[in-house]
């Protein structure tokens, strides 16, 4: 039973915040959604999940069309900038802003739909080639540059950490996410707060909770194994 899954990726967040000295309320866990059936979701509304995270934008408003309208969508997904204009006012938070270019279509659209767009910036924390995200040494740059947007609001930063069997390893990568944003805030920039770190997913978020993580983003510990071949 999914709800079954649910629980056991709660006392998993419980433990960790209690290792970490945290409070539980400190953490949001994102159910991620993507490739799954609405039925599925609806089955993780019914336990209580509030907060969906979908990686595309299509299925996000196909799934937003089909469930409750008190949900919380978080786009977690490479964004294009042609697609902005349809998740503008529909999502809770855009985790995945790594270019200028982005955020200023955001803005265009935000103006148009007279809505503030919260937002995170998305780093590539591992240099990894594979993946989205800006490398942390140009992170204060474009933060500065972002935060003269103002129809955005930059709630924080995200990242993917690698892919690996031992979560422990990226452990110095959360550590180095959770840095970079303290070295932001020092910089007090106007229109940017650093209230939200967005890492940890199935395999590492209880090492991410204890490296200071206030969103982690589950799916496979959720919903199960996806398969894209169908
Ligand atoms: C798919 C995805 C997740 C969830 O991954 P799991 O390993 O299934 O928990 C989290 N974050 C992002 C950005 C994703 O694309």
């Amino acid at each position: 039973m999914l709800k079954d899954n649910l629980a056991l990726v709660e006392k998993n967040i419980e433990e960790a915040c209690k290792r970490a000295g945290r409070k539980r309320e400190e953490v949001t866990l994102i159910a991620v959604s993507k490739t799954k059936p609405v039925e599925m979701l609806q089955e993780i509304y019914d336990a209580g999940s509030r907060e969906f995270g979908e990686n595309k934008v299509q299925e996000m408003c196909d799934k937003i069309e089909q469930l409750p309208k008190d949900i919380h969508w978080h786009m977690i997904g490479h964004l294009q900038t042609n697609k902005v204009k349809y998740i503008v006012g529909r999502t809770a938070l855009i985790h995945s802003v790594d270019s200028l270019h982005l955020a200023k279509e955001i803005q265009k659209q935000a103006v148009k739909a007279d809505v503030i767009v919260p937002i995170l910036v998305e780093v590539n924390i591992a240099e990894e080639d594979s993946k989205f995200g800006i490398h942390s040494d140009e992170t204060i740059a474009l933060v500065s540059e972002i935060a003269k947007l103002d129809h955005l609001h930059i709630e924080g930063l995200m990242t993917i950490a690698p892919f690996v069997s031992n979560p422990e390893e990226n452990r110095v990568y959360f550590r180095g996410i959770r840095e970079l944003a303290v070295d932001i805030n020092n910089q007090k920039i106007d229109n940017v707060s650093m209230g939200i770190l967005s890492m940890g997913m199935t395999n590492d978020y209880t090492v991410a909770i204890e490296e200071g993580s206030t969103m982690v983003r589950v799916g496979t510990g959720i919903f199960g194994e996806r398969n894209y071949n169908i």
